[in-house]
């Protein structure tokens, strides 16, 4: 057995804050070490019902170099480096294909947009406004399940903040396990459970969505075809960059669309789109 993990940080046990985010923030050593551990204890939960079971990881936060490998579990391999197109044309599910079973998603977060959301947008924060697939406002979590749903793979876990669950039922089909990490208070507080407890969250739901998979109670998140995908952008001149990229079409003066035969097309090309509106190559990508 094959499972995916596509791995954020916003949602992983006690992060609450940018300082936890990135590179030059001073608590940011203990924010990777916490979604290291996130990552291990939904391993460990899925290694007890697949023991033969192999998992490649995507490192899917900001310069995507934060989850520690000398940390992480044997059973594991992980994708690592920033989400440049070129590179991770598939940004935070790169490392997925055909060959997997099963997806996990760790440390995800609320959408762009979400009312008092903890650390809400989607994929850019400072260029995406609303994300839509097929007419309908998502986030991260729906654009890659439907990622995974092109090779027909469920999502068997999401883990978040507790507000995140109501956006991944909203997509997601049914039979998905949610491990909450945290309450939300706003954009950068929550009342958060510590490891200790999260660990076994974590650990359970992974368990009982690979008990799930074999009982064949998981189904792919698979939208309509052809699938469009619709991003606003803060500002007109970002659009304007986007529409240069082959395959992406200029909707109204801030808002560009994708429609492709399938998801993985659509998702590579509005990712494409997405890093061309960056006014300069910004320290994520680089
Ligand atoms: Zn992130």
């Amino acid at each position: 057995m094959k499972i995916f993990i596509s791995a954020d940080m916003e949602g992983v046990t006690g992060i609450v804050h940018g300082d936890q985010l990135m590179p030059s923030g001073k608590t940011y050593e203990r924010g990777r070490k916490l979604m290291t551990a996130d990552i291990n204890a939904a391993i460990t939960g899925a290694l007890r019902e697949a023991p033969e079971a192999e998992f490649v990881v995507c490192d899917g936060h900001a310069v995507m170099r934060n989850i520690i490998l000398e940390e992480l579990h044997e059973a594991a391999q992980l994708v690592i480096g920033p989400a440049h197109p070129n590179n991770k044309p598939l940004c935070q599910s790169q490392g997925c294909d055909e060959s997997f079973d099963l997806a996990f998603f760790t440390g995800y977060h609320s959408r762009a947009g979400t009312p008092n959301g903890l650390l809400s947008h989607t994929w850019v924060g400072s260029t995406i406004s609303n994300f839509r697939i097929n007419g309908d406002l998502v986030g991260e979590t729906a654009i890659n399940a439907a990622v995974v749903g092109h090779w027909d793979i469920p999502v068997g876990l999401v883990s978040g903040a507790n507000e995140l669950e109501p956006e991944a039922q909203a997509t997601i089909p049914e039979g998905f396990v949610f491990a909450g990490t945290k309450k939300t208070y706003g954009f950068s507080a929550a009342l958060c459970l510590p490891p200790a407890k999260t660990q076994k969250l974590l650990n359970e739901g992974a368990a009982e969505a690979v008990r799930r998979f074999k009982e064949g109670k998981l189904k792919p998140y698979k939208p309509t075809q052809p699938v469009t995908f619709e991003v606003e952008v803060h500002r007109r001149e970002m659009a304007d960059k986007s529409a240069q990229v082959p395959g992406v079409e200029r909707k109204n003066e801030r808002t560009i669309t994708v429609t492709a035969d399938s998801t993985i097309a659509a998702a590579e090309t509005m990712w494409r789109g997405v890093c061309r509106a960056q006014d300069s190559e910004p320290d994520w990508l680089k």
